[in-house]
């Protein structure tokens, strides 16, 4: 039933051939970073449905959408635009997908980071323990929950060992209250996208029977960050039968934080015992010297038996004989070097960028633009210090953060009222937009209702259509009156638009607040709420699927590979990407490993963070730091990287510069260069 690919579309090495051209059973591919994995996998799929393989039977799983949209994008490149494509996208989004399809009469939301905050705080609140009593902290208690959803353990199983064990009864309780909340009001959580999905597919074999026969060619990239109940749900979908290829490098390992699992590939290798494994050894991407710097890197960290001895990998791509390690007084003076380094290196001549299409060696020489550079680090908050200094200094940034995006409270608000307007919002959605209609309800008259709706186990849509029947306990006739009206309001505005486009309704939204009115000019409220009609756009009229799409995305998804601004991102967030010129900022011990631990399996991912990092760069790499750092608040001297004093010293080229005040403009810190 399954065809073998007729040709290749473009040229591959001998290997990657290898890799496309084995059609039947299990395949694990795994290799270093810029070995063409992806590109690999995309031709494969590329050559399946060349030949006339059924794209309902295939499946794609991405470790982000935007890597999703780029395979989609490079598919139909190879195939011509008018193809349909497989089905390619996130874990998350595959488990919305089958949740959405076969669980809920009502649409499912996905409640995003914030919401959940607010739920988690009303859960405390529910269980007597509020957060002045300090017994459980709301982060705590959202991690606790996260943590015994990854490892798929419900509120009734035993919950051992995922909290301190004085803390566990009320952790239940919790627990209990959350799960109540989100069954009411129709949610999920990140982590249900999974866990209801596995135990839907486990409960119910009729449903796993149409999905084990559908599925029948599994591909999966970034294999190496899967946890135990991503594992558990392609191992369910797989069935005795498919075609399951996975790909990825053991190396390449960041995502421990969020329940990854070094063991995934010997879960595979025993699941599957007749998967073959193939090796790619040729790098792509990046020049001889990265190359063997990144060797180094990696080096001291133990190999697993599953994936054999750690191959080299070479390349054919020459360049710098050395990497720049460079020493600057300050963080801020960091930033500064780095945006003078960029402004030297932009349009100059003999600094030369690599077209992604060369083969064996060969440049395509062409002058540096702003999107050629990426200055990576480890937290949000040093991109931000970068990006200042940066913009300052005139050099056009993105800094690929999600948060920065939909954080400003003007873009949180049309959000929240677009929930309500479509009936999905829950409570902290009507706090957060009651401010922008009058007549202003107030805080405590909101307080109340909320109360009243958890006690009667309403949801907020049912909640609202109750106040017509009045009266709520310990409310005064006026504010109920207040709540009323509002009440009104949003049921008019729900049929008013009902069937409309996503992008039509923020427009109403905005007519009906005065909220771009509200923000002239703020370069932040306009980023987001430009993004949130591209996202509309894309959607059309599907307002539940647009909600989602805002719920599931990360930080790459606000990533545009188009225009010419240097991308600011943390290492997490550059996962599979590349770039010309690649700086990697805080190279300081503290910082790169973060803060010195004690565990070695701590210490091994900190390692391949930054193994990560130094393999995004194809042309040139720069490592920087501050002797001294602003942390908390406090001055603190900083160390070299223990991981960049390993480096050997021929590789390395020095340079540095004190800056005596830190607090001289970015343009006069510039000329000191
Ligand atoms: P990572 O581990 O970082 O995800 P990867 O193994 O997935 O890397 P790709 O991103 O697929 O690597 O490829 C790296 C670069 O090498 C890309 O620019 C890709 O186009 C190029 N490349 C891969 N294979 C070939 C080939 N056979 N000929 C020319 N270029 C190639
Ligand atoms: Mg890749």
């Amino acid at each position: 039933e399954v065809n073998a690919p007729v040709q290749p579309l473009i040229r591959l090495n001998d290997d990657q051939q290898r890799a496309v051209d084995h059609f039947r059973g299990p395949l694990m591919i795994v290799a270093g970073p810029g070995t063409g994995k992806t590109r690999t996998i995309t031709h494969k799929i590329a050559g399946l449905i060349e030949s006339g393989s059924d794209i309902e039977r295939m499946l794609a799983v991405t470790f982000t959408n935007k890597a999703a949209i780029e395979m989609k994008e490079r598919l139909s490149a190879l195939l011509g635009k008018t193809c349909s494509l497989p089905f390619v996208g996130t874990f998350h989004a595959l488990g919305y997908r089958i949740l959405s399809r076969y669980m809920a009469d009502t649409p499912l939301t996905v409640v995003d980071e914030d919401s959940r905050k607010a739920l988690v705080r009303d859960v405390l609140a529910l269980n007597g323990l509020s957060q002045k009593s300090g017994e459980i902290r709301v982060d705590e208690l959202m991690a606790w929950i996260v943590s015994a959803k990854q490892k798929m353990l419900s509120s009734e199983d035993s919950l051992d060992g995922v909290c301190p064990s004085d803390r566990l009864p009320s952790f239940v309780r919790c627990y209990d209250t959350y799960e109540q909340l989100l069954g009411v009001n129709h949610l999920a959580d990140f982590e249900d996208l999974i866990f209801r999905t596995v135990h839907l597919l486990e409960k119910d074999k009729a449903i796993r029977d149409l999905y084990v026969n559908r599925f029948r060619q599994m591909f999966i990239d970034e294999y190496q960050d899967i946890n135990a109940g991503q594992y558990r749900l392609i191992r369910l979908l797989a069935g005795d039968q498919a075609t399951i290829c996975i790909i990825g490098d053991p190396d390449q390992a960041i995502y421990g934080f969020r329940g990854s699992d070094p063991a995934c590939f010997k879960w595979f290798a025993d699941d599957f015992p007749e998967s073959r494994t193939l090796f790619l050894n040729r790098n792509y991407r990046s020049t001889q010297t990265i190359l063997d710097v990144s060797a180094q890197v990696i080096k001291p960290n133990p190999v697993s038996t599953e994936t054999g001895s750690r191959r080299s990998v070479h390349s054919g791509i020459k360049g710098d004989r050395t990497i720049q390690v460079m020493a600057l007084a300050t963080e801020n003076a960091e930033a500064v070097a780095i945006g003078k380094t960029i402004e030297k290196m932009v349009g100059g001549t003999g600094f030369f960028s690599l077209d992604s299409g060369a083969v064996d060696g060969t440049l395509d020489q062409r002058p540096l633009s702003f999107s050629d550079f990426a200055v990576l680090f480890r937290t949000h908050g040093q991109g931000e210090i970068i990006s200042g200094f940066l913009e300052k200094a005139g050099i056009p940034c993105q800094v690929i953060n999600r948060r920065a995006v939909l954080d400003h409270p003007g873009v949180k608000s049309a959000l929240s009222i677009f929930k309500l307007w479509h009936g999905m919002g829950i409570f902290s959605d009507l706090q957060a937009a009651v401010g922008m209609f009058k007549p202003a309800v107030s805080k405590k008259a909101l307080e109340i209702f909320k109360s009243w709706a958890y006690r009667k186990k309403l949801s907020l849509a049912e909640a609202l259509i109750q106040t017509r029947r009045l009266p709520i306990p310990h409310m005064g006739r006026t504010r109920q009156q207040q709540l009323y009206d509002f009440c009104g309001q949003l049921l008019a505005f729900q049929q008013r638009i009902d069937g409309q486009p996503v992008t039509e309704t923020f427009e109403l939204i905005s007519k009906a607040t005065g909220l771009k009115e509200q923000y002239p000019g703020d370069p932040v409220f306009e980023k987001g709420y430009h993004y949130l009609l591209e996202m509309g756009s894309a959607h059309q009229t599907d307002s539940v699927g647009f909600l989602a799409s805002v719920a599931l995305s990360g930080d790459t998804d606000v990533y545009d590979h188009r225009v010419e601004k240097v991308a600011l991102t943390t290492i997490h967030a550059a996962k599979g990407l590349e770039f010309p010129v690649v700086f990697i900022a805080g190279c300081e011990d503290e910082c790169i490993p973060y803060r010195s631990t004690a565990r070695p399996a701590d210490m091994e991912e900190e390692r391949r963070l930054f193994y990560v990092a130094v393999t995004r760069a194809k042309n040139h790499l720069f490592l920087t730091r501050a002797e001294s750092r602003r942390v908390n608040g406090r001055k603190q001297s900083r160390q070299l990287s223990p991981f960049v004093k390993e480096i050997e010293n021929r590789y390395k080229r020095f340079s540095g510069q004190h800056v005596k005040k830190t607090e001289t403009s970015a343009q006069e810190q510039l000329s000191l260069f």
